[in-house]
């Protein structure tokens, strides 16, 4: 099939690459001549495991293009989809700007019968929008298909190549059909492609990023909840998790979600619901309480280190929101950095991936290491922010000798209580009791 994908960021990049590697010819449209520059010299702007050597042999066959004429672009593809940001706009709503920019674009290049596929998370109703300003350009026929992506990043090609499902909201038979023949080679194993409409689309993507949120802060309060009693949250994660109605995933304990979806989405459902009038009670609590444990790294590290802050120096391991990405967007290691550099603390940061990107938030105001005990020397504190592989079983000997002084707060639950009481370790981890003497 001819496809085209507008926007090549984590999902769009991905998406048209899984396209182009089952045998579709997909061309890719960005308006950052930059990012288009470097992606048709098979240069992957973003940290995607595997994602490069996927783009690299597409590009080399022929089925993979990047331009930033977008007319051009939809004049030779059946199916169109957008892929482009909806960021948080004004009061936490989706910023639909960019999807309505292309949709205009498309409308415009329309010369006969298209799909255009929305895959960007977008609020219900917009299908119907993206029609309406496509049926304002052009009398070419034309079919609206809402089609929302439940890749994660880290594990994008795998989760896009074998999705649990594949979502297609729409009422046009025609355009379901060819969707269906798009996404079978990535179903074979027999995962269902649903149909549906194009609101019920819509919305199930909201739902699920909703509840899936709500488990993880759901899962902070009771860990806070634990530290508060006395209890150990990973004994009753454990407790919890093998409750088969429950099952194990998104039980882990941390200091709040981030990334480019989560905060954004909890957000901009909360605004659906007062649109519509309806009181969403449990979506605000699930941003407060993700708000407030963003800030549970700082909040120990006052408690433990004390004295004067600005005398103080500060180890990060993990900056990007989640291992396996260098994405940065609403990361807990943003809101621990500020609020150490508003205190005077001096940071020194490590990630397997992110620096380039943490470079570009923070400039020289935090001092960046390639290599991960580096950053430990002469530090007061080891602080673990993002549950990065490399960082779960270091050697804490050394980590030991290389820190000022023996404390380590660890945001994500790594390591054994035990040896780091043996080893002579202050550690303080989320929903456990504190470890070593003061
Ligand atoms: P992104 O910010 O990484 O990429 C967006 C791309 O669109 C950028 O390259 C930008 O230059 C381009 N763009 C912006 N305006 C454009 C225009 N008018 N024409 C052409 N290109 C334009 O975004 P993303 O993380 O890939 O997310 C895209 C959508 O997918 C969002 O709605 C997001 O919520 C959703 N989503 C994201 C993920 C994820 O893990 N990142 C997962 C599922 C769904």
């Amino acid at each position: 099939m001819k496809i085209c994908v507008v926007g090549t960021g984590y999902v769009g990049l991905v998406a048209g690459t899984c396209f182009a590697e089952s045998g579709n010819d997909v061309i890719c449209v960005d308006v950052d001549a930059a990012k288009v520059a470097a992606l048709s010299a098979g240069e992957v702007p973003i940290y995607e495991p595997g994602l490069e050597e996927l783009v690299r042999r597409n590009v080399e066959q022929g089925r993979l293009t990047f331009q930033t004429d977008l007319d051009d672009a939809v004049r030779r593809s059946l199916l169109c989809f957008i892929a482009v940001g909806t960021p948080e706009g004004k009061d936490g709503e989706a910023d639909l700007g960019a999807v309505m920019a292309v949709a205009r674009g498309i409308g415009e290049a329309l010369d006969g019968y298209r799909v255009i596929v929305d895959k960007s998370t977008v609020p219900v109703g917009t299908a119907a929008r993206v029609e309406a300003v496509i049926g304002d350009c052009t009398d070419h026929e034309f079919d609206v298909v809402s089609n929302p992506e439940f890749l994660k990043e880290g594990a994008a090609i795998a989760d896009f190549q074998k999705p649990d499902r594949v979502i297609i909201g729409c009422r046009s038979q025609r355009a379901g059909l060819l969707m269906e023949e798009l996404y079978n080679p990535f179903v074979r194993t027999g995962k269902p492609i649903l149909r549906m409409s194009p609101e019920s689309a819509e919305m199930a993507k909201y739902a699920a990023n909703a509840m899936l949120a709500a488990r993880i802060s759901l899962m902070n309060e009771i860990a806070n909840l634990c530290e508060a009693t006395g209890s150990d949250v990973e004994d009753v994660r454990r407790g919890v998790g093998l409750d088969q109605r429950l099952g194990p995933a998104f039980l882990f304990p941390g200091v709040g979600y981030g990334g480019s979806c989560f905060p954004k989405d909890v957000k901009a459902l909360i605004q659906v619901a007062d649109q519509y009038a309806q009181r969403a009670q449990i979506l605000r609590s699930v941003d407060e309480v993700n708000d407030r444990q963003k800030g549970w790294l700082f909040e120990k590290f006052q408690q433990y280190v004390g004295g004067d802050l600005s005398a103080k120096r500060v180890a990060v391991w993990g900056l990007s929101f989640k291992p396996r990405t260098d994405d940065m967007r609403e990361a807990p290691s943003v809101v621990l950095i500020h609020s150490l550099l508003d205190a005077g603390v001096r940071v020194a940061a490590h990630d397997p991936v992110a620096m380039p990107v943490a470079e570009r938030i923070f400039g020289d105001k935090i001092e960046y290491f390639d290599k991960s005990y580096d950053a430990l020397d002469g530090a007061d504190c080891l602080v673990i922010v993002t549950e990065w592989q490399e960082f779960k079983q270091p050697d804490f000997d050394r980590i030991r000798q290389l820190l000022k002084t023996p404390l380590v707060i660890d945001g994500r639950n790594l390591y054994d209580r035990e040896t780091m009481k043996r080893i002579g370790f202050r550690y303080i981890a989320v929903g456990r009791q504190p470890v070593g003497e003061a």
